[in-house]
């Protein structure tokens, strides 16, 4: 299928692209990206903007730049643009192990690091990383520029809590801490197809003991959420797989209506998002060990 008629700007300027939100019905204005998820939309007609407001030409939303304890990443920017940069590979490794994972080369070339942030889908990977890693997104809109926690900015399906108007700018992907090790592994039906669902799991060892753990379920309900109990558990005390499997064990208890689709029942998500915990974190403890910290 063809999609429905629609106007189209392409602005050089991010301040351009805001006006002419300001001057349309938000609702009547789809932005583009990369296209990878909008352009099947439009092709079979679920979505039927008034209007397609393409970003790719805005030089000043692409890019990836050093800040103080962070990364900044351009909206704009490519997931092949993250994976050929040799900072995030120094900085974050977690966030670059995410990128590759996400679909194929020939999505990662188009595809967008903002439109996965905006498209908010809950197997998503860099939804479920930026939870784990405490990310900060940029918006600008009407009222000036917003700093959003990640963990605000996922509402749920596909729903993020950018304000009709708004733009993402650029996300903020703080440094992993020294030490840290991590994990981020996910079971799919076939390699570069959406996780059925995926864990990521990160820690430190101090004095033999367990600091800052941080254990994120993703593709198994609404939206990429942090798991506090299961994170409880682990906090202080001395790593084994006994203790990561109770935390699996909490994990999948604390699964709040998982989701029952034609790819995987509830309770096999549930029983996944168990197993992925323990595995992830026994990964993360092993690296943690190999980091000398
Ligand atoms: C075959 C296939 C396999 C895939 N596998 C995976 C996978 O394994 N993991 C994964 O995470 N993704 C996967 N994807 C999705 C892919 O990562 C998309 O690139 C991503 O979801 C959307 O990014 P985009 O730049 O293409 O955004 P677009 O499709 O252009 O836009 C997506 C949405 O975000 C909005 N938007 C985009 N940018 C902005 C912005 N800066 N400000 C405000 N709104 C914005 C758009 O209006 C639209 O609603 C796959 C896609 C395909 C086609």
């Amino acid at each position: 299928m063809k999609p429905a008629p629609f106007e189209y700007a392409a602005p050089p300027t991010l301040d351009e692209a805001l006006a002419i939100l300001s001057e349309n019905d938000p609702d009547e204005v789809k932005i583009l990206a990369g296209g990878q998820s909008l352009m099947p939309l439009l092709n079979m007609r679920l979505a039927r903007p008034e209007l397609l407001l393409d970003l790719t030409r805005i030089d000043e939303l692409g890019g990836v730049r050093a800040l103080d304890s962070a990364v900044s990443i351009g909206a704009l920017a490519t997931k092949r643009d993250v994976e050929d940069s040799s900072l995030v590979r120094d900085r974050n490794p977690l966030f670059m192990e995410s990128t590759v994972m996400i679909g194929h080369p020939q999505i990662r070339n188009r595809g967008t690091v903002g439109g996965s942030m905006v498209q908010a889908d809950p197997a998503a990977e860099y939804p479920a990383v930026a939870v784990a890693l405490g990310a900060e997104l940029v918006a600008r809109g009407p009222g000036g520029e917003r700093v959003i926690e990640a963990d605000d900015f996922f509402i749920t399906y596909l729903t993020t809590s950018l304000e009709p108007g708004e733009i993402l700018t650029e996300v903020r992907v703080p440094d992993l801490p020294a030490g840290t090790g991590w994990s981020i592994q996910e079971v799919a039906r076939r390699h570069g197809d959406f996780a059925i669902v995926g864990a990521v799991a990160m820690l430190r060892l101090e004095s033999g003991v367990c600091v800052d753990p941080r254990i994120v379920i993703f593709g198994a309900s609404d939206r990429a959420r942090r798991h506090p109990e299961a994170e409880a558990l682990l906090a202080g005390e001395r790593p084994s797989a006994a203790l990561f499997e109770s935390a699996g064990q909490a994990v999948a208890q604390s699964l709040e209506d998982p989701t029952d689709d034609v790819h995987a029942s509830a309770d096999y998500r549930r029983d996944l998002a168990r197993v992925l915990c323990a595995r992830t974190l026994s990964e993360a403890m092993e690296r943690a060990e190999g980091s000398g910290a």
